[in-house]
């Protein structure tokens, strides 16, 4: 995702932090230091104020990690792949490589997350009261965290989408309807009036005195609508596309080289000459590998003519590849959570066609502009 640091990674799963995130923490900070800590306790130092207030701050940001985590280690279990996890202030987002297939799947991913928010929060206030005799700094800091997990549990487990609650509310309707279309437009409905719902709290409250507090509640209310419309709106998308496979989309002439060739060979021949992205080693009719232009890049320009496709191709064993008969969105998902650029296509394990990215989402573009209800060409993004 553009905007995005790679800060770690655990049990497998890149850890990032979008760049907006930094600014909010330092705006946290702030606020926690200059003003939240400084209301609730009396008689602290200047400088104690501000560990206090950017200690919390930081752990704030590893509880919103061990939430994201939960998902991402429940879903791991059931054999999803979790390649990565960015991280917003009010939670993240866990990058998932394909949708749950049942509805325990999803109801268990879903619920992982406040769950453990749930016990967080416990385990922090159990803390503060511990402490709280003993140091009445630690003691605020496990206060603190406290009760903002129960806020983050409560506000994830709200029923719409994106949100935890959202999902658990589309397994449970998923479950009892056996279908997973109606059920993500009853979960988006009830998301949608939850969402109105809110809107008019907050007015009155608004309307009652209370600006912020109003404002506050307005503008979850709006991002709930928002958020149950945009789901409604990929079901959408996902049934006008929902019939293309990568065999419609792949392109069946692909530029084989042998694995001794040179790569100024590949460069020269296969690369600029045919304007390929990427061609397939193979040696008699045995796929060895998938070389890249950024394979290439990673060597000097000058070794080129005397370095051999076979020790700087992706063997084929490292190769992720997707079979002609998947659907074209959950290609597009493959490449896009991976940063491929290209993926090759297999029928029963031959070697088919290839996909790259840029042909990928021409497709899928033209498909949906030429889709009865988009209204025309679709802007570029
Ligand atoms: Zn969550």
């Amino acid at each position: 995702m553009f905007g995005s640091l790679r800060v770690a990674r655990i049990i497998g799963i890149d850890i990032e932090i979008n760049l907006s995130w930094l600014a909010i923490l330092a705006l946290l900070a702030w606020t926690l230091s200059d003003s939240v800590f400084p209301d609730q306790y009396d008689g602290w130092s200047r400088a104690a104020y501000w560990v206090v207030g950017t200690t919390s701050a930081v752990l704030l940001f590893v509880t919103v990690l061990i939430h994201e985590l939960a998902h991402a280690i429940v879903a791991k279990r059931r054999g999803l792949d979790v390649p990565r996890i960015t991280l917003f202030i009010f939670g993240g987002v866990s990058h998932m490589s394909r949708q749950p297939q049942t509805p325990g799947e999803e109801f268990a991913i879903a619920a992982a997350g406040p769950a453990t928010s749930v016990v967080v929060a416990g385990v922090s206030l159990g803390g503060a009261l511990l402490t709280m005799d003993w140091n009445e700094k630690v003691s605020g800091i496990f206060f603190y965290l406290g009760t903002v997990n129960v806020m983050l549990a409560v506000f994830n487990i709200l029923p719409g989408f994106p949100l935890d609650g959202g999902r658990v509310l589309r397994s449970i309707a998923w479950k009892r309807m056996g279908s997973f279309r109606g059920a993500t437009r009853v979960a988006s409905g009830v998301g949608e009036m939850f969402g109105y719902g809110l809107l008019l709290l907050g007015a009155t409250i608004l309307l009652s005195g209370y600006a912020l507090n109003g404002l506050w509640f307005m503008f979850i209310g709006w991002f709930l609508l928002n958020a149950a419309r945009a789901e409604a709106g990929n079901m959408q998308l996902e049934s006008i596309l929902g019939r293309l496979t990568a065999g419609d989309v792949m392109h069946r002439e692909f530029e084989l080289v042998k694995p001794g060739m040179s790569l100024q060979e590949v460069v020269d021949d296969h690369m600029l000459a045919r304007g390929e992205r990427a061609v397939i080693v193979a040696n008699d009719g045995a796929v060895r590998g998938l070389l890249t232009v950024s394979d290439i890049r990673k060597v000097p320009r000058e070794a080129w003519p005397h370095t051999p496709v076979q020790g700087v191709m992706t063997p084929r064993e490292r190769v992720t590849t997707v079979t002609v008969t998947a659907k074209a969105l959950d290609v597009l998902r493959v490449v896009s959570e991976n940063r491929f650029n290209q993926v090759p296509v297999l029928d029963d394990g031959q070697m088919v066609g290839i996909i790259t990215r840029r042909e990928l989402l021409d497709r899928l573009q033209l498909a949906e502009s030429l889709a009865p209800d988009s209204g025309g060409e679709s802007p570029p993004p």
